[in-house]
């Protein structure tokens, strides 16, 4: 040992896999950037360190979707509009009765929704490598390209080779291993707090919904939550709950209060706060059965594997979204999705404040294909909570049908790279659009799909 550190021996190890594409990360962004991969045509796997897909959405409980729509029509459509229809396909006919006209905030059902996401990639032709964690990358002499990673599970450790690589780590790990710059929460190094989230079963969904009629409370039990913190029952900080995700009249999904002070990206600080955020929960759980009509039987199925993470790192991109970009819903030449979510932030601390900034009914803005291009290497992308934008905006984009998008954009782009020999920055911005929009997604009034601008011609008079 010297100084506190380690000289380890060097190794030899086995390169287990060659592959077009490689997705890290098997969240929302992962997902959909593996699925687009693998259907352009381009050998891909994906890994993910846990036995499942689905990022903060199941490993975490995030207990619904947030928006697809701009409160007028569906603006996130695609893969990610697919894969939750998919969803309330595969729920309790119950389900898809209360849910099937719903586009935004619908529930979760975190065990159907892992397997919806299983059948997904395994139909694209994607392969899955699941309990993998990826520790480190190998980078070419100029170090200007990711020639593969090594990763290690049950197995030992190994290296997976490829000609092009899709960060969906939501933390942007590969692209920080790789030395890309980066940016971790605001001025002071302060991020937004974690949550966790949890199942509560044995639950009166008709009982509440008359408690809440006739006290008048909101659906968030702002009075409620106020009482019970005046009484010593719930501790200061926020003074209500951020949402109740019903996935069946005995079933609910919460996100509830914050545990603050959690870097994800340190193992020790998500160990702290795996435990204290399950104490929250516990307390929450006495809470809820003293003070809410309809939870007096209530019973705590699940708790998230991790706390859920709001936000780590965001990656220095050839273009940084700003929150002047949002505001006034700008477009671009290279816009590969566009966004209507809110700026949601979260308190840093429970004295502080939480900031919301919403766009008009109607109004979305343009999402740059270059927020996803890592400066200094050709062929990584980042796609998911960790792109390039200002803190604001990261406050918005980070929710999971974005996610969606920009993993959709960054798999398509892998494509075209690897079809044309290219960089990342080498594609024809204009051909991914168009297979974009070839693939239901939907970039703007004025960006159609080629078929239906020859039906608007035929339409000319
Ligand atoms: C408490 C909370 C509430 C939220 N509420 C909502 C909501 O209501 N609706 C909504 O749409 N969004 C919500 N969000 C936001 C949203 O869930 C996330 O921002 C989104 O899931 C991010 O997607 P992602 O694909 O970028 O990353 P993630 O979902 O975090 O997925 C990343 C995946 O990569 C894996 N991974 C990470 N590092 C490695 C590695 N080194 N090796 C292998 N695998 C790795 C992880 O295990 C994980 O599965 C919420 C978030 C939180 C924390």
């Amino acid at each position: 040992m010297n100084n506190g550190y380690i000289t380890l021996p060097s190794a030899v190890i086995p390169v287990t896999r060659e592959v077009d594409v490689l997705v890290i990360g098997g969240g929302a962004s992962g997902i959909a950037a593996a699925i687009a991969a693998a259907r352009g045509g381009a050998t891909t796997m994906l890994v993910e360190q846990r036995g499942f897909l689905g990022g903060m959405g199941t490993v975490a409980l995030v207990p619904a979707f947030c928006p697809f729509t701009d409160k007028q029509k569906p603006i996130v459509r695609g893969l990610g509009l697919q894969l939750m229809e998919q969803m309330k396909e595969a729920c309790d006919p119950a389900f898809r009765k209360e849910y099937q006209d719903m586009l935004d905030w619908v529930p979760i059902d975190p065990e159907v929704l892992k397997r919806v996401y299983d059948n997904a990639v395994l139909e694209s032709g994607v392969t899955p490598l699941y309990h993998t964690f990826v520790y480190d990358v190998v980078l070419s002499p100029d170090r200007k390209t990711v020639e593969g990673v090594i990763v290690v599970n049950k197995t030992g450790r190994s290296f997976i080779s490829c000609r092009y690589i899709i960060d969906c780590t939501g933390d942007g790990d590969i692209a920080a291993l790789a030395g890309v710059p980066f940016q971790k929460g605001g001025e002071e190094g302060e991020l937004q707090p974690g949550s966790m989230c949890y199942l509560l079963a044995n639950v009166d969904r008709p009982k509440f919904s008359r408690f809440l009629e006739e006290s008048g409370d909101t659906g968030q039990l702002h009075t409620t939550v106020e009482l019970a913190i005046s009484e010593g029952a719930l501790p200061e900080g926020r003074k209500s709950i951020s949402g109740l995700a019903w996935v069946s009249d005995y079933l609910v999904g919460v996100n509830f209060g914050h545990v603050f002070g959690i870097d994800g990206t340190l193992a020790e600080d998500l160990t702290r706060g795996a435990i204290e955020g399950r104490r929250t929960a516990e307390r929450q759980l006495q809470f809820f059965r003293k003070y809410v009509p309809g939870f007096e039987h209530a019973h705590m199925v699940a708790s998230g594997e991790q706390l859920g993470i709001r936000e780590t790192r965001r990656i220095e991109g050839d273009y940084i979204l700003t929150v002047d970009d949002f505001i006034t819903a700008r477009s671009f030449p290279d816009d590969i999705a566009r966004n209507a979510y809110y700026i949601d932030i979260h308190l840093a601390n429970s004295k502080s404040d939480m900031t919301f900034n919403h766009l008009p009914p109607g109004v979305s803005h343009g999402v740059p294909y270059r927020i996803m291009l890592p400066v200094g290497i050709d062929n990584l992308w980042v796609a998911g909570r960790s792109v390039s934008s200002d803190r604001a905006v990261q406050g918005s984009l980070r929710v999971m049908p974005n996610c969606f998008s920009m993993g959709q954009a960054a798999g398509t782009a892998a494509v075209l790279a690897l079809q044309g020999s290219t960089g990342s920055r080498g594609i024809a911005v204009a051909e991914l659009q168009r297979r974009l929009l070839e693939q239901d997604v939907w970039l703007g009034e004025d960006r159609v799909p080629a078929e239906k601008e020859k039906e608007k011609e035929g339409n000319t008079p």
